[in-house]
């Protein structure tokens, strides 16, 4: 595995198994994962949606899960808190209050959620029960240790402001237990992000939303947000219906796999608007007419800014109302007529038109703002419309007990009025009212409800339940009974349809834990995806996670796709050592058998390359610098070459071996200091390290190396009679080496030389049989025997024709006729002399072709047997470096596509079964 860190890294610590790579800053959590994985194409166009070159399957975790948790709003409307959980991701939609409670008891259950893990919390709206825990979760939980942003959109952070501080200084008046004042109000404030409605904005590492329009009011949006790929669509409140000055809310283009959905109003249906409107302007005209007062509880804005357009519009066309005022009693609604006229452009096509044409609509004719009661002469009809919409307390709660006693003024409740409010209550229209002060006030002013609410109705609701085709859908922000109203009727609408969408209806601090289907798919990019693989193909790459998205690619194209650069780690280690070099590479050949020996380039020290990956350098008179680049391979090599240069010291081999060449030593090298030496193997050490040039001494080769086995042989082949089979040492030492392990099974075995001395005879004979088997063959016209009586004729003159020839006839021979001794080792000669072993057991023989690896013998187990034998004596014949072949990487970056692997020993294959069995 490969895991990346930020950072260039140098140095000689010891990381093994670990690369470090410099890293882009783009990139910060990347984890690179080498996989050499089968694959599995996923044939369903959803689960493997963008990969041109199809997806390996990984392994699924368990954390697949989304959580959804309501700190608030659930099952009931105000103190809006939803919580999203997924991938360890944590977004907070929505911190209101709950109008109908004060202090502490309004906010949202938020000992439930440890603030500080938060990522972002996103605001959809100005209202209060959607926005004015922000201050208290920012300036007194623990969100601030997080790295948690919070976001809402422009228009949205204007109105919060300046409703926010209305807000302070109502709930400070007379309430002891405050949740926050103003200057932490704007601390927090200036924090919030602004975001502009479709702006995708990333938050972290596959986590991002974009905001759309909600209508309901001015800036309101709802969300839609992706954390690893799993989409969901928070609406917060929206309407679905064109006003005065709003557009409707949007059908996100992107189909969201989880809808969090208001429904304050569940199956109930709304008046249509013109019938709504044309009840509100003639209830108001009535009152008036009957010489009463016309109490407007609103919000400070939101419906507020319909109803003034609605009542100047009205007033503009009944000129006999112009002597009634309509009031404004509220002082932020000045300043918030401004952050309306600012974002004009976000409203909707009559407001813009009207703009265009120089007509401000916010320039009101026939209204008046009203900054204090003190201010206002209560003097006769006149239309009033005052904060705050519940009458809890304020301006609004005032006029009601002071107007609810004169049966010709009238209430009109415009807006969704929630539970244990004043406003709810009093649609009741109850004889008495409490006052502020817990006095019983008589009511007989006029009571209507006329719901101007931005929010949708059932049929409003349900369509665009139907549109956005979400799996599950959860429903927030209604009360109970409205709630489970609508989740029954959806809930048959689905079944009639048979769709299995689920329909959830959480209730506050009750998680809500959803499954999402757990395979991901790894992209193949770059040169891994150039030829399309096929069903159980396997990929081999390097495996990137960014996002929770998984790219399969080529180490050379990590940068070109990534970014990412790779770097090496060089590892040294230094030995301290009291022996010759030539003992180090005694006991190195030993070992490894064949070593590259030079002396390094920079600093001309000398230099032993072991197995192509591991240099063993003598940096200093008592010190060995083992140098490598690091990998799996490489450090193992290297950990036992520190293990057996640890181990030198204590070896009797090299106390036996210092011993013996002690004399013999100092005088082929010939140094002056000889004499003043102490000891024996201390005046070795010295003398070596300071010379750096080939000692002829008999310390040089390891009798077990290659080398070792080379000029032994060598030795021997200079003595031999036969000048044909002294070419090759290497064959000899192979042979000598198979033939001591044979005889240490069969107790003889015979050296010889094919072809033998009467081999002329042998090969007439075989000729001879030859012909019979051909002729016998005939019948079936098989070629083969023509190939293979050529092949056993010498043929010095084309060697490598006939050998080819040879092989491809033994190839195509049937299998062989019973074994019979003896056995004919002619039939092998193929014109080139070479060694040959003839081993005995009872009655059985077998002759091995030690070059060529063939195999005669006078029956099949014995074949069998000796055969298993000679891939033993091969395997432990053939060093370790040239058993195994590392990747090169001295001096060259890392990920060459290629991991260590075993190199090919020859072998007794079994696809040359006829080749192996021959009977004379
Ligand atoms: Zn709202
Ligand atoms: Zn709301």
């Amino acid at each position: 595995m490969i895991v990346v860190l930020q950072g260039p890294a140098t140095g000689e610590c010891r990381v093994c198994r670990f690369a470090v790579m410099t890293l882009n800053t783009f990139f910060f959590l990347t984890i690179l994962v080498w996989v050499q994985t089968s694959l599995i194409i996923d044939m369903a166009p959803s689960v493997v949606p963008q990969s041109s070159a199809g997806g390996a399957a990984l392994q699924a975790s368990a954390d697949d899960q989304l959580t959804i948790e309501m700190l608030g709003a659930g099952q009931e409307v105000g103190r809006s808190c939803c919580v999203l959980k997924y991938k360890g991701k944590t977004i907070v939609c929505d911190t209101g209050v709950h109008p109908a409670f004060t202090g502490i008891a309004a906010l949202p259950f938020i000992d439930e959620l440890d603030w500080s893990t938060v990522d972002a919390i996103l605001i959809t709206h100005f209202h209060l029960d959607h926005a004015a825990a922000l201050t208290y979760i920012m300036e007194k939980t623990n969100f601030r240790d997080g790295h948690g942003k919070v976001y809402m959109t422009h228009p949205t952070k204007a109105v919060y402001r300046f409703l926010m501080s209305d807000f302070v200084r109502i709930s400070n008046a007379g309430n002891d237990d405050n949740l926050f004042d103003e200057n932490e109000m704007l601390a927090s404030w200036r924090q919030i992000e602004a975001v502009d409605f479709h702006q995708d904005v990333s938050i972290a590492g596959g986590l991002r939303f974009t905001a759309y329009h909600a209508g309901h009011v001015l800036g309101a949006c709802m969300f839609l947000i992706e954390i690893a790929g799993l989409r969901i669509l928070y609406t917060g409140d929206f309407s679905r219906e064109e006003d005065r000055h709003l557009v409707q809310a949007e059908i996100p283009p992107v189909k969201p796999d989880v809808l969090i959905c208001e429904s304050t109003y569940g199956t109930q249906t709304h008046e249509p608007r013109l019938d709504k409107e044309h009840r509100f302007t003639s209830q108001i005209h009535h009152i008036i007419k009957r010489g009463g007062r016309v109490l407007l509880p609103v919000f400070v804005l939101g419906r507020a800014q319909e109803l003034l357009l609605l009542l100047d519009e009205y007033w503009a066309a009944h000129p006999e109302l112009h002597s009634v005022p309509i009031y404004y009693a509220s002082a932020l609604a000045k300043k918030c007529i401004s952050v309306y006229q600012t974002y004009i452009h976000t409203m909707n096509d009559h407001i813009r038109t009207r703009f265009n044409r120089r007509d401000n609509p916010f320039v009101f004719k026939h209204i008046s703002n009203l900054r204090s009661l003190e201010k206002f002469e209560d003097r006769g009809p006149c239309v009033m419309m005052a904060s705050p919409g519940f009458m809890q307390s304020g301006v609004s709660r005032e006029l009601l007990e002071r107007w609810a006693p004169d049966k010709r003024n009238g209430l009109i409740v415009s807006g969704y009025s929630v539970e244990g409010t004043m406003a709810r209550n009093i649609l009741n229209e109850p004889d008495d009212i409490i006052g502020m002060n817990g006095q019983k006030i008589p009511r007989r002013m006029s009571v209507d409800y006329i719901s101007f609410s931005a929010h949708v109705d059932f049929a409003q609701n349900s369509r665009f339940i139907d549109e956005i085709k979400a799996q599950h859908i959860v429903l927030v922000h209604g009360e109970q009974n409205n709630m489970s109203k609508l989740r029954a009727a959806l809930q048959a609408r689905f079944t009639a349809r048979g769709s299995d969408t689920k329909i959830h209806t959480p209730r506050n601090c009750e998680p809500l834990v959803l499954q999402f289907r757990a395979q991901r798919t790894a992209k193949a990019i770059g040169a891994i995806a150039a030829k399309p693989p096929a069903q159980g193909d396997v990929v081999d790459g390097l495996l990137i996670s960014k996002d929770f998205a998984y790219t399969i690619l080529d180490p050379k194209d990590l940068t070109d796709f990534t970014g990412l650069s790779t770097s090496t780690i060089v590892q040294r280690q230094r030995v301290a050592l009291a022996v010759s070099w030539e003992m180090v590479r005694w006991h190195l050949q030993g070992m490894y058998g064949r070593l590259q020996e030079g002396v390094d380039a920079e600093e001309g020290l000398r230099t032993l390359r072991i197995m192509g990956s591991v240099d063993v350098r003598q940096s200093a008179r008592h010190e060995l610098l083992v140098e490598w680049v690091s990998s799996i391979a490489n450090d193992m090599v290297a950990d036992s070459i520190v293990a057996l240069l640890l181990g030198i010291d204590s070896a009797p081999s090299s106390v036996k071996m210092t011993m013996h060449s002690h004399s013999h030593h100092h005088a082929a090298d010939g140094k002056a200091e000889g004499s003043e030496e102490d000891t024996e193997a201390e005046a070795t050490t010295d003398e070596e390290a300071l010379t750096p040039k080939e000692g002829g001494t008999g310390l040089s080769v390891h009798p077990f190396s290659e080398q070792g086995l080379l000029e032994d042989s060598e030795a021997k082949a200079k003595s031999s009679k036969d000048d044909e089979v002294r070419g090759d040492a290497y064959q000899l030492a192979k042979m000598e080496h198979m033939a001591a392990f044979l005889e240490a099974h069969f107790g003889q075995v015979e050296e010889l030389v094919i072809p033998e001395a009467h081999s002329s005879e042998q090969v007439d004979q075989v000729e001879a049989e030859g012909s019979v088997q051909a002729e016998s063959r005939e019948g079936k016209g098989d070629d083969a025997a023509d190939t293979d009586m050529q092949a056993i004729k010498p043929a010095p003159d084309s060697d490598d024709a006939v050998a080819d020839a040879d092989v491809e006839a033994e190839a195509a021979a049937p299998e062989a006729s019973p074994a019979s001794p003896p056995v004919s080792i002619a039939s092998l000669f193929d014109g080139t002399p070479r060694p040959a072993l003839r081993v005995f057991l009872d009655e059985a023989e077998a002759v091995i072709d030690v070059e060529n690896l063939v195999i005669l013998a006078s029956s099949e187990s014995f074949r069998t047997r000796v055969q298993h034998l000679c891939t033993l004596a091969l395997r432990s014949f053939t060093s370790l470096s040239d058993a195994f072949h590392l990747p090169q990487q001295m001096g060259t970056s890392l990920f060459q596509g290629k991991h260590s692997q075993l190199a090919s020993i020859p072998e007794f294959g079994d696809e040359r079964p006829a080749k192996m069995i021959r009977s004379s």
